[in-house]
C-alpha cells in the first residue's frame, strides 16, 4: 500500500464530506454536534450518503479513476518477454493466444501473480485486495487535480 496516496486520498475524503450527528440527523461541521455535542459522527457525502470512517467515501472518489485492465496488461507484459512467435510442430502460433488457449488455468495463475509483484513493486494499486487495480500516477493526479 502506498502511504502517501492512502493518506492523500483520506484528506480527500475529509475535504468532501461533513461531519454528520446520525442521532440529531444534522451536520455538524465544526466536528461537535451543536444540539447534542456528541463527537460521535458520521462523515455525510452530500448527494451520496452517510457513514462512519471515509473508506466507503474513499471507494466513492476512486470511481472517477480509471482502473486498470489487468488482463491487458498482462498480456503485454507477457508479449514482452517472450517472442511473438511460437513453432508448434508446423505451426506458427502468436506465444500469449497459445499459452491462453493451452493452460487458461496457468494463465490466469501467472496473471494474479504478476498483479501481486506490481502491487508490491508499486506499479499498480488495489484497495480491493486485488479485484480491481489502479495506476498511481492516475491517482496522483486526480489528488492534484483536487488540490490534496
Ligand atoms: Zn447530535
Amino acid at each position: 500500500m502506498n502511504i502517501e496516496i492512502q493518506s492523500r486520498l483520506e484528506a480527500l475524503a475529509f475535504k468532501k464530506t461533513i461531519p454528520f450527528c446520525y442521532c440529531c440527523y444534522s451536520e455538524a461541521p465544526t466536528g461537535r454536534c451543536a444540539k447534542c455535542y456528541s463527537d460521535d459522527l458520521m462523515r455525510l457525502l452530500p448527494g451520496i450518503g452517510c457513514e462512519y470512517g471515509t473508506e466507503w467515501v474513499i471507494e466513492d472518489l476512486l470511481r472517477n479513476i480509471e482502473k486498470v485492465d489487468i488482463s491487458e496488461r498482462f498480456e503485454d507484459s507477457i508479449r514482452s518477454y517472450y517472442p511473438k512467435e511460437t513453432s508448434i510442430g508446423w505451426l506458427k502460433v502468436n506465444t500469449a493466444s497459445a499459452i491462453k488457449d493451452l493452460d487458461p488455468i496457468s494463465w490466469d495463475l501467472a496473471k494474479s501473480e504478476w498483479a501481486d509483484s506490481e502491487e508490491q513493486e508499486g506499479t499498480l494499486l488495489t484497495f480491493d485486495n486485488g479485484s480491481t487495480y489502479f495506476d498511481p500516477s492516475e491517482i496522483e493526479s486526480f489528488l492534484d487535480s483536487e488540490g490534496v
